[in-house]
């Protein structure tokens, strides 16, 4: 579609029409939403980033006083989000998301399959549960997994990921079951004013076209990739829910997902590892069209183990990544004993 900048568009014979004021609505993010929407399955509204996306979902439909029970080990901004957001009054506690969400919580917030450590939830058990629940599904895109057809109440997208899918896009969304929940947000996302801008959005609808051709080839790649590394003597364990996760299985199509994370024995290790690849970018961030490494324990601290390097597989040739990591594992020291 072509792409209109406008932020006014001339009232009709006096009054506002469906476009009136770009904080509103405009052309391309009407469109990049009516086709997410379709995806999942609900109705989606677009966000500058999907940390905007996580904030407008807490500040539109939690009150103070409330309690989110979140998926520990996910996407790790997500609680340092949820501990700011504190000072308004809304709690949050993690738990175990391959288990029973906690009593009592009035939001449940899974991540599917979690970011670094690459756990599934448990749906059935969370749409057991009396509270909304929401799912990041950023890691497995509509293509995987559609979690409105499995009792939640809302997805959320970090779109920056594999929705836009070519590193060049912030972007955000939440994909709303019921039409209450997409009224008021989308209310408070006028109020408030993080609507994603017209570019991001038409980029978004560029990366939807390719967007199963790129998912179903970034999971087989990073299956592939998972094997091998998992028979490497210099690999301790691979995360990855394509390896024998009961959870995951069932929304098995190849490999689950681009995304995948390993440890080698040290911090050390890590870094001569993804100092060291040639075809695979040492960088941040996934859901690219080309592969990225990096150790998440500059970021994540203690939360992470300093061996632990997150892989992002593009759509480069699977041999040719695999003898790039190849090389870079021949630098580090082998393993002492497997874990697993
Ligand atoms: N959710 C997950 C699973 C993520 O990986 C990220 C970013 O890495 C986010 C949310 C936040 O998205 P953004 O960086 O677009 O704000």
């Amino acid at each position: 579609m072509a792409l209109d900048r406008s932020t006014i568009w001339p009232y009709v014979d006096g009054a506002a029409g469906e476009l009136y004021y770009s904080r509103y609505d405009h052309p391309a993010g009407l469109t990049a939403e009516r086709a997410l929407g379709k995806l999942d399955g609900g109705r989606a509204l677009l966000y500058s980033s999907g940390a905007a996306a996580s904030t407008a979902l807490v500040l539109g439909l939690l009150e103070p006083g409330q309690t989110i029970a979140l998926a520990g080990g996910g996407y790790y901004g997500t609680p340092l989000l949820l501990a700011e957001l504190r000072r308004f009054g809304v709690e949050h506690v993690e738990f175990d998301q391959a288990g029973r969400p906690p009593e009592g919580a009035d939001l449940i917030w899974l991540e599917a399959p979690s970011n670094p450590f690459l756990t599934f939830p448990d749906l059935p058990a969370a749409a057991e549960h009396p509270a909304r629940v929401v799912v990041d599904a950023t890691a497995s895109t509509p293509v995987l997994l559609r979690p409105l057809e499995h009792g939640a109440d809302l997805v959320l997208h970090s779109a920056t990921k594999y929705l836009g899918g070519h590193s060049d896009v912030l972007l955000g969304a939440l994909v709303c079951r019921s039409d209450a929940d997409w009224e008021q947000l989308k209310r408070v996302r006028g109020l408030t004013g993080p609507i994603a801008g017209p570019d991001a959005a038409w980029l978004m609808l560029r990366g939807l076209k390719t967007l199963e051709l790129r998912v179903l080839r970034q999971s087989e790649t990073a299956l592939e990739l998972a094997h091998r590394l998992d028979a490497h003597p210099g690999v301790e364990l691979v995360r990855y829910p394509g390896l024998g996760n009961p959870l995951a299985a069932r929304f098995m199509q190849g490999g689950f997902g681009g995304l995948l994370s390993f440890d080698v024995a040290s911090g050390d290790a890590a870094r001569t590892l993804e100092t060291s690849t040639r075809v695979i970018k040492n960088a941040t961030s996934l859901g690219g069209v080309e592969s990225s490494i990096e150790s998440r324990h500059r970021w994540e601290g203690d939360r992470v183990p300093e061996g632990l390097l997150r892989l992002s597989a593009g759509l480069e040739d699977v041999d040719e990544l695999w003898a790039d990591l190849e090389q870079a594992l021949a630098r580090v020291p082998e393993r002492s004993e497997r874990r697993d």
